[in-house]
């Protein structure tokens, strides 16, 4: 009775394809898990050679000869390994061969019993791919962090001499160590532009690392949008009246606010008011307009300058890009290329973004958005 509740089980089983092989490697039984593990039915596999279940590269260095020659002279074999299903695909197999002798030692056959594991491969494999991931992450990390120290010792080494140079430059000018020629004033000017832009550029450039770094600290709260432009505005107004730009400001619905780090947020404006201003030529106009809907707050700025070809907006907004340079404008400052990558990846690294839209010969609209808050 057991024996048959026995005999019962193991072809029921479903987990486990458990079956039978006579002496020389012919399947002799079949119960449920391997019809449903390997995909055939019984009628189709039994007396068909079990190496149909391996692979053609396993079938070709004779793997399946091998397994049963060690089974039969160790009694078992143990491995994992790669199996095909009647479909041709591919399974990772767990599978124990058991050779099964008789009162008198002869080989009655051997029994084979296989698991399907390509679950816990997969996982396995994912968890590898994770680690390497995060192995990858750490020491690119690691590499940046060592990269902006360097360029923080750097530009502290870079900065201290040259604001010597420009100080000296000032006593010279002022006429500390005597009069001075017309010529020898200017080149004194150009001296103290180079010097000025060169601090612009070593500022820029350990701004830009220390945000990519990740070493900047957000103080993220619920700003007042309108009081926000009110607040920069002033800074940028006498720029604009001394090259004559009509300037307009068309706030936000009273009471919203965003969620920023509000001197990041000056930065930003400061930044986009200011290209504005540079680009833009007398007589032109800036319009600074707000926007909102549930989610997110949008802050435009809008000049009549000369306006980005398409095939360049992508590129204003990488680091040391910039675009007709050394046009015949005397009165711009030079830039440094770097303002827009900046201001662009603290945007995002307060979960907003700086956009632009902009066609040649009629103007530029730079938006900067950032998340609403909900607590207004
Ligand atoms: P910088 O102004 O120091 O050169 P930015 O990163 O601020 O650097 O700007 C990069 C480039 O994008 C500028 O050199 C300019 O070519 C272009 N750009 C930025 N703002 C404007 C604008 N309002 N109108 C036209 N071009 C602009």
């Amino acid at each position: 009775m057991v024996g048959v509740a026995f005999q019962l089980f193991i072809d029921n089983v479903r987990d486990y394809a458990i079956f039978m092989l006579d002496p020389d490697g012919h399947i002799a039984t079949w119960n449920k898990g391997a019809e449903r593990i390997k995909g055939y039915t019984a009628a189709e596999i039994l007396g068909k050679h079990f190496s149909i279940l391996y692979t053609e590269a396993d079938r070709r260095r004779h793997h399946p000869d091998e397994v049963l020659a060690i089974a039969r002279r160790t009694g078992h074999h143990q491995e994992e390994n790669w199996r095909v299903r009647k479909d041709g695909s591919r399974f990772w197999a767990s599978v124990v061969i058991t050779a099964v002798r008789g009162r008198n030692g002869e080989l009655l056959g051997f029994g084979k019993v296989t698991r399907d594991l390509t679950e816990r491969k997969r996982q396995e494999e994912r968890e590898r791919h994770l680690q390497r991931e995060r192995t990858a992450r750490a020491e690119a990390e690691a590499a940046n962090r060592a990269k902006s120290e360097f360029l923080t010792a750097m530009s502290h080494e870079l900065r201290t001499p040259l604001n010597a140079v420009m100080g000296y430059v000032d006593l010279l000018d002022h006429g500390v160590y005597g009069p001075i020629t017309g010529e020898q004033a200017q080149s004194l000017d150009r001296i103290r532009k180079s010097s000025e832009y060169l601090l612009r550029l070593i500022s820029g450039v350990l701004n830009l690392s220390r945000i990519e770094a990740g070493q900047v600290d957000y103080d993220i709260r619920d700003v007042p949008v309108n009081g926000a432009i009110e607040a920069v505005t002033p800074l940028v107004a006498p720029q604009f009246r001394a090259k004559r730009i009509a300037f307009s400001v068309t706030s936000c619905a009273p009471g919203i606010a965003m969620r920023t780090d509000s001197t990041r947020l000056q930065q930003i404006l400061l930044n986009l008011l200011s290209n504005a201003h540079k680009f833009t030529p007398r007589g032109g106009r800036i319009s600074v307009f707000c926007e909102s809907d549930e989610m997110h707050v949008r802050i435009h700025v809008r000049d009549t300058g000369p306006g980005i070809a398409p095939e360049r907006l992508a590129a204003i907004f990488e680091p040391f890009v910039q675009l007709g340079r050394g046009g015949a404008d005397e009165t711009r400052q030079p830039g440094v290329g770097l303002g827009l990558a900046i201001s662009r990846d603290i945007a995002r690294a307060m979960h907003g973004d700086i956009t632009v839209e902009s066609e040649p010969g009629r103007g530029s609209t730079f938006t900067l958005r950032l998340p609403r808050s909900t607590n207004e």
